[in-house]
């Protein structure tokens, strides 16, 4: 019988959840996805192949039990759907809005490999948990026992949301200090509302302070509080803290007014979403409306930014990247939307210099060829003489990627160890670092990476942290 609603993936095409129009969705920061109907989303889940191996599990970060939830997705028992998905995912309804599933789960779909099309696994993950909201199946922690035992945690990000949740279920003491006035990391002012609505993260942080969790906010650890002090009240310390530093451009007035940082922008921006005032918006320093932008760089953050400047009502805005659409880091799926949004992509381009009076003016452009193979197999571009040309821009935003910052030093802590690229040294699995009772997790450790990872380790160190304070040995997340 079970079988009889799965299999469905050559007779059913594949569908994503439809698609609000570019028009429509230039004017508000609104998700452009709706919600997959209760028939969609059956019939998309049986689409899965059930397949012995699932290619789709081993890729996930999480490794989600996928072809399991699909199955009773279509057979329409979703609140056991909404169990299983939920035992090894914190936040299954932002993960299924915002992981790059074309590169894990989806794009390792056997059906998608056979030329059908994956199974749409996000938008489905994404259906069953905000089911389980809509219907209040998803609860506060209500820990079976209290333990003394506390943990601070510096940044509530998503790997220091997913491991506080971890630790209030095993029962102990937890407290998150962030210095943003809001919980959420990159999820709330990092990531636009149009991939991910605030209300969704908003919510997550309650349950978890529902459940007992405990935040303190507008909180600079270093600033307000020193590593030592947070160390000194808590029996084990969990550093979650992400990478902020920008990376910058060594060219003429890299500094110049109207050349501004992307998380300054798209922080001003979301900030604005919230409601907040924010004077470098309302001033015109991190607003694009009517301006010519010049986004710089090919990754998610780039396409974030150059999406947020439409919404805006920019003039017009191009996006600059040294490689090609082949080569670019960002999500293929991000760029089409862009595309459709008015977006244009400059491929093959880098900036030169820029022209400032005050503030910018123009973008010396410097057209690039692909050459050889760098030692990561990937195509270095190369300078075309003579091509250079002047862009006319009113607003540049560099989206380089980001670096962590000196943390040993801007806590003046002693013996905390760093790799060459300045990120936490943490064991695998246990996510020890150097010093004991002391753990990293999430892009601190990685580098930039993506909010999947930051809530696998989150899970996995909350185990080893209650491993530590408890001597006890427990199944692994995993
Ligand atoms: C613009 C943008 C778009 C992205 N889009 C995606 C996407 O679509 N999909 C995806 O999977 N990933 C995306 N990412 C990456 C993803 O957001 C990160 O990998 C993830 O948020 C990392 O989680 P984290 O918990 O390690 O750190 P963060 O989310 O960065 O959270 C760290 C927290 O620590 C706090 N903090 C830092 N220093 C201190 C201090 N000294 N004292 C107190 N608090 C401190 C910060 O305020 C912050 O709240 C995007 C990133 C950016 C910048
Ligand atoms: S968590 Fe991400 S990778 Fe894993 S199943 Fe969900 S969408 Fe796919």
């Amino acid at each position: 019988m079970a079988t009889q609603k799965m299999l469905k993936f050559v007779s059913t095409p594949r569908e994503m959840p439809e698609k609000r129009s570019a028009q429509e969705r230039s004017e508000d920061f609104n998700e452009i996805y709706r919600e997959f109907a209760e028939q969609k989303a059956a019939e998309q889940a049986g689409r899965c192949s059930q397949c012995g191996v699932p290619y789709c599990q081993t890729h996930c970060p999480l490794h989600n039990n996928i072809p399991d939830w699909l199955r009773l997705t279509a057979e329409g028992r979703l609140e056991e759907a909404y169990r299983v998905s939920q035992s090894t995912n914190t936040f299954p309804e932002i993960c299924g809005r915002i992981c790059p599933q074309d590169r894990l789960c989806e794009g390792n779909c056997v059906i998608e490999q056979s030329g059908h099309g994956t199974v749409t696994i996000g938008a489905v993950e994404k259906y069953i948990t905000d089911t389980a909201w809509e219907n209040g199946w998803v609860q506060p922690t209500a820990p079976k026992q209290e333990r003394a035992e506390s943990i601070g945690i510096i940044g509530a990000g998503p790997g220091g949301q997913a491991a506080a949740d971890s630790l209030r279920r095993m029962g102990f003491q937890v407290t998150i200090y962030d210095r943003y006035d809001r919980p959420g990391g990159l999820l709330t002012y990092g990531i636009p509302g149009f991939k991910l609505e605030k209300d969704i993260v908003m919510r997550r942080s309650k349950l978890l302070e529902d459940g007992g969790v405990e935040y303190v906010l507008n909180c600079n650890v270093g600033e307000d509080i020193s590593f030592d002090a947070i160390r000194g009240k808590h029996d084990a310390v969990l550093i979650a803290t992400g990478v902020y530093k920008t990376r910058d451009l060594d060219i003429d007035n890299a500094d110049a007014g109207g050349v501004v940082r992307a998380i300054d922008y798209l922080t001003a921006s979301n900030k604005v979403d919230f409601g907040d005032d924010v004077p470098d918006f309302n001033d015109g320093e991190l607003n694009a409306k009517g301006k010519r932008v010049v986004v710089i760089g090919g990754g998610d953050t780039a396409m974030d930014c150059v999406r947020t400047a439409i919404r805006q009502g920019a003039q017009s805005v191009k996006c600059l990247y040294r490689r090609d659409r082949a080569n670019m880091p960002g999500s293929q799926r991000e760029v089409q939307n862009a595309e459709e949004e008015g977006v244009e992509f400059v491929w093959l381009s880098a900036p030169g210099a820029f022209a400032a009076q005050g503030t910018v003016d123009t973008v010396r452009v410097r057209k690039m060829r692909l050459g050889a193979p760098d030692v990561s197999g990937r195509q270095s571009p190369e300078l075309i003489e003579g091509a250079d040309y002047d862009e006319p821009a009113e607003l540049v935003i560099k989206a380089l990627g980001f670096e962590p910052e000196d943390l040993p030093r801007l806590w003046g802590v002693e013996g905390l160890e760093v790799t060459r690229w300045g990120t936490i040294k943490a064991e695998f699995q246990t996510h020890q670092t150097s010093i004991p009772g002391v753990y990293a997790v999430g892009d601190i450790v990685r580098g930039a990476s993506l909010v999947v990872w930051a809530i696998r380790d989150g899970r996995e160190a909350a185990e080893a942290i209650a491993d530590f304070l408890t001597g006890e040995a427990r199944v692994a997340a995993e």
